[in-house]
């Protein structure tokens, strides 16, 4: 801990609070702004790391582009602060916990889904209309507030987390590449837009399903149904719903659907009933 987390006041403005999760590379905490009063999500990591990996000119980058994309269902940076040894990203504090809690109790509706889906599409499409991808969608990174609305976190930063993780054996604890698009995984160079459609092609698939669309006990066995594409949709799936998840998860990522094209799409653009937007 560093001397501004032990004393639990950090940088005079906000006072830190208990760990609400942690991922592979940083920690989270719930902190309180002085001033205001107002709860955030205080964002804590090593700076020893991001220099190591030569990632700091980059990060001031990323950090000046998240402070602009502002959207409803993206997870709001407030501020970013530094101290010798950490940075600190205060952002929204999100209280309703992970989409896939939900999933967690059994497959959603098509209604249900649509409703998540259409709000994830939107904050995608908004970050790369401004040059941001995420690169790292996954259920984690997938949180719903208090009235049930979609927010994704770690947008842009995840550019520099990936850096972060490799030094291999982190990489390997950071776990499942069943979100990760064909040409991520061959590591050959890619459109980050690309690969964000493939990640929401498996979390559509996965809300409406309940499972994993690629899936085996062996790493290598996935990855290769990963790379040919091989997966079934159940029998309950629409034929609409197989038409647009089949356009995502195509593994060329040159003839793989766009995002204007998936809102274009007779699935997305179906209305979603009034109370599923009341809630
Ligand atoms: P890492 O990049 O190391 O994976 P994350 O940003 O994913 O770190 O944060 C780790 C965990 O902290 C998340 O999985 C989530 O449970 C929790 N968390 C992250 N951001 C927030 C937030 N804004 N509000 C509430 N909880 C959050
Ligand atoms: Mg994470």
């Amino acid at each position: 801990m560093s001397p501004e987390e032990k004393c639990g006041v950090l940088h005079g403005k906000y006072e830190l609070g208990r760990l609400l999760g942690h991922g592979s590379f940083a920690k989270v905490y719930h902190a309180m702004h002085l001033q205001t009063g107002k709860s955030v999500a205080m964002k804590v990591v090593g700076k020893e790391k991001v220099i190591q990996v030569g990632m700091m000119e980059q990060i001031k980058r990323e950090i000046s582009i998240m402070k602009m994309v502002k959207h409803p269902n993206i997870v709001n940076l407030h501020e970013v602060m530094a101290s010798k040894t950490k940075i600190y990203f205060a952002m929204d504090l999100i209280k309703g916990g992970e989409l896939f809690s939900k999933v967690a109790k059994g497959r959603l509706k098509e209604d249900a889904a649509r409703k998540y889906f259409q709000q994830l599409i939107s904050a995608i499409d908004f970050c790369h209309s401004r040059g941001v991808y995420h690169r790292d969608l996954k259920p984690e990174n997938v949180l719903l507030d208090e009235e049930g609305n979609l927010k994704v976190t770690d947008f842009g930063l995840s550019a520099f987390s990936d850096h972060l993780r490799q030094d291999g054996l982190l990489h390997t604890t950071c776990g499942t590449p069943a979100y990760v698009a064909p040409e991520v995984i061959g590591n050959k160079g890619y459109d980050g837009a690309k690969a964000d459609i493939w990640s929401c092609g498996v979390i559509l698939y996965v809300l409406l399903a309940g499972f994993l669309p690629f899936q085996d006990d062996n790493i290598m066995a996935m990855y290769n149904k990963i790379h040919r594409g091989d997966f079934k949709c159940p029998p309950w799936f629409s034929s609409e719903t197989r038409r647009l998840i089949t356009k995502m998860l195509d593994p060329n990522p040159n003839s793989r659907i766009s995002i204007s094209k998936i809102m274009e799409s007779v699935w997305f653009k179906k209305p979603v009933s009034r109370k599923l937007n009341e809630k």
